[in-house]
């Protein structure tokens, strides 16, 4: 069966204007570049999204937040001063909602991709160039149906808003790889940041130093990552996170190159493999030139597509020792997380 990609030219609407680094023309780029793909457009089948409807969003956010956004888009209102509310731009954010929804109602045990991954928004904020959380949305819309969720976050900057919206949820597990947070917005995803009440244990924090490389990566993910993920046995993985790990983003420091891109993408199919799951990936994420060649390696590792993307550098491999400062600090994470996990 054909992957479903869910799109919808609204997309291009989720802009902040000229001269901020979210480019709005990612999306058809991507589309675009999926459809010229021989082996990729043979495996994959675009639908439209839906717009998401006010109770579909109320799902996480407070009506008084959502009426809040249409009343800044009437004024030109910024919700931080990085997160300006562009006119069309909340109800391009509602239609990214309704694409991650509909990936989620359709579910079953093999992968749907959304260009979604609105993080940084919480239940009554939104900030760091995010609206509406669709993760958050989809990932509520799948425990109020009695699954088990797995919220496996690859952006280079940590997941604050979803963290924040299941902090005390034993349901949902969330798993996030990011930059140093003392070094990156949102200032959080500490090793000690582990959930709340019930949600202890469930909120699962790995930090990447500056420069980390796929060798560090792989070596975070075999030591932490997979072992919860895999005790936890989700019914659906929900991956988020674009291309802004890559070494050539504009806006962080980390130090992935397109092979790293496939190998989360694969990382996460792999976890949702592995505990016979549902697996959504969602992709948007990125500030620089590889954006779009970011998410086409991610799609390649989510869908195992044999496809011979061009490039003529030499990419990174597996295999080099993982830097001491991450070695340190997964020891000591495993450590904090040993009372709710086995490693
Ligand atoms: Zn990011």
């Amino acid at each position: 069966m054909k992957t479903p990609l869910y799109f919808h030219e609204d997309y291009g609407n989720y802009s902040f204007g000229r001269f901020h680094p979210f480019d709005a023309t990612r999306f058809s780029k991507y589309v675009e570049r999926v459809k010229d793909i021989d082996e990729m457009i043979s495996n994959i089948k675009i639908f439209e999204s839906p717009l998401a409807t006010d109770e579909e969003l109320e799902l996480v956010h407070s009506k008084e937040y959502i009426e809040k956004v249409y009343k800044m888009e009437e004024v030109d209102g910024n919700l931080t001063p990085d997160t300006p509310v562009k006119k069309k731009s909340p109800d391009a954010g509602r239609r990214i909602v309704g694409g991650s929804l509909e990936a989620a109602r359709h579910i079953d045990d093999d992968t749907i991709i959304n260009l979604g991954g609105l993080h940084h928004s919480g239940r009554d904020y939104g900030e760091g160039f995010c609206i509406f959380n669709d993760v958050a949305i989809a990932a509520q819309h799948l425990l109020d149906e009695e699954r088990k969720v797995c919220v496996f976050d690859t952006d280079a900057h940590q997941g604050n808003g979803t963290m924040d919206v299941f902090y005390d949820e034993s349901n949902l597990l969330f798993v996030s790889t990011h930059q140093d947070p003392s070094t990156l917005y949102p200032g959080e995803g500490y090793i000690d940041q582990i959930g709340r009440e019930a949600g202890k244990g469930y909120s699962v924090n790995i930090p990447m130093p500056r420069d980390s490389t796929i060798s560090d990566y792989h070596y975070a993910i075999e030591e932490v990552a997979k072992p919860v993920v895999d005790q936890f046995s989700p019914d659906v993985v929900i991956r988020n996170g674009g291309s802004d790990p890559l070494q050539s983003d504009t806006l962080t420091d980390l130090a992935l190159d397109l092979r790293g891109m496939e190998y989360l993408g694969k990382t996460a199919r792999e976890m949702a493999e592995e505990s016979g799951a549902g697996h959504i990936d969602l992709m948007l994420s990125g500030y620089g030139p590889q954006v779009v060649e970011g998410w086409l390696w991610m799609t390649k590792g989510a869908l195992d597509l044999n496809v011979d993307l061009q490039i003529d550098r030499k990419l990174g491999e597996i295999g080099k020792e993982p830097k001491k400062d991450l070695e340190k600090d997964m020891e000591e994470l495993q450590d904090i997380l040993s009372s709710y996990w086995d490693f």
